[in-house]
């Protein structure tokens, strides 16, 4: 630890750096060098979509933005958007909620951790399923309690008889429990009896459920996203649901998430964002009212390629000897088991992300980051000819390793 770090909280100190932020400065100065050679990295990295922010949107920020709509505004936006978002709930959702039900912040991220602060106090325990996303256990411990990680089955799902250990081992500590459906690392999607199995375990020991529905429009073949909160009023009283834009209408950038939760919770998270951060901006979240009450071709068209691209590397890395993987039902990962490879110079997740990195040009995820180390993630937010170039490269390093 350098001289000045040790005047920092112990809360910063014992925070992990985001592993797909650090894997993105690795690549790009790999890519740099290889540039000059005329190659290249095959970035399965970052779960960001590769397509464009539609037109309408962007229209509707330039618009704002020319009618002078950039002042701050309510500190859990403005009640077109709120609006917006509660007509999308009951659409799409099945979800029956008022603007004083609605908190919207600056991406999903930021809005999951106000939910953190709301409720985590020092040493409350907070139940992450595993295969988790990255950021769930950093923000758990940024509010000084302790992440419980649950044990997942074979479809990749919460393995239930582990849960209701956990709860029992921890009763009356345990506050929160983080569902991710579709889920990021997996593309696991949760069907009705799942979700049911869950919420009642969380409803009959008074822990409070957080849906994270990012990815509930990128969803394949059978599957159905199913909103933890719709089923039934004592389920929707005891959860937030969290969703946002950024990945729904490709608007990473634009920094629009929003929480749907009971309105005496959303009236004391509100003071969180009164002095945290105020209002996300303006002109995004006058594009958010158009990203919802527009036109959803767009979405549609994203949700076909996705789809398209899954069946792809699905075929592709189960035709290579020595990886299993299972099919994603949903979001825009898969998350292949690797540790067939493992052995003396390859011991584990990032050793073999590592290599392929180095040597096949090809970054993906260590499973390791999302709790599991027999794992890699791979996002097929990424054009067709650079995913079928990584499958070859990935093809090629496996069968160099034997
Ligand atoms: N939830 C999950 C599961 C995610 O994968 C992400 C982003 O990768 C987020 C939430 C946050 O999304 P954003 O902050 O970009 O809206």
């Amino acid at each position: 630890m350098s001289d000045m770090a040790k005047f920092l909280s112990e809360r910063v100190l014992k925070l992990e750096e985001s592993p797909t932020f650090a894997l993105e400065q690795k690549v790009d100065k790999l890519d740099s060098v290889l540039k000059q050679a005329g190659d290249f990295v095959v970035r399965f990295g970052i779960g960001q979509p590769d397509f464009n922010t539609p037109d309408n949107i962007k229209s509707a920020a330039k618009k704002a933005i020319d009618e002078n709509k950039t002042k701050y505004t309510a500190s859990t936006g403005i009640k077109e958007l709120k609006q917006a978002i509660v007509d999308k709930l009951k659409r799409d959702n099945s979800l029956e909620y008022s603007v004083e039900n609605i908190f919207v912040g600056n991406g999903g991220k930021q809005v999951l951790d106000a939910i953190m602060r709301a409720f985590v106090n020092p040493g409350d325990f907070v139940l992450v399923p595993k295969p988790y996303w990255v950021s769930y256990t950093q923000q758990v411990i940024l509010s000084e309690g302790i992440p419980l990680e649950v044990d997942f089955n074979e479809s990749l799902k919460i393995e239930l008889n582990h849960l209701r250990r956990l709860i029992s081992q921890h009763t009356g500590r345990i506050k929160l429990l983080i569902l991710n459906s579709p889920g990021n690392p997996t593309g696991a999607v949760y069907n009705l009896e799942e979700l049911k199995e869950v919420s009642r375990t969380c409803l009959e020991n008074n822990i409070f459920i957080i849906s994270d529905e990012v990815y509930e429009k990128f969803i394949f073949g059978g599957a159905r996203h199913i909103s933890a909160a719709s089923l039934g009023n004592d389920i929707k009283n005891i959860t937030l649901t969290v969703n946002a834009a950024s990945k729904t209408y490709a608007m990473t950038g634009w920094r629009i998430g929003y929480i749907a939760a009971d309105r005496d919770i959303i009236a004391q998270m509100t003071k969180i964002q009164d002095q945290s951060t105020s209002n996300p901006c303006t002109p995004a979240q006058w594009a958010a009212v158009e990203a919802l009450n527009g036109d959803q071709e767009s979405v549609e068209t994203m949700r076909r390629e996705y789809e398209k691209r899954r069946n792809y590397i699905y075929s592709r890395l189960n035709g290579i000897e020595g990886i299993s993987c299972s099919l994603p039902e949903g979001a825009f990962y898969v998350f292949p088991d690797v540790s067939n490879f493992y052995r003396k110079n390859i011991k584990n997740s990032f050793d073999f992300s590592n290599e392929l990195l180095e040597k096949g040009h090809v970054a993906v995820v260590p499973g390791a980051a999302f709790g599991d180390d027999r794992f890699i993630r791979i996002s097929y937010a990424t054009a067709v000819d650079k995913i079928e170039e990584g499958m070859n490269r990935i093809e090629k390093f496996c069968s160099n390793l034997g």
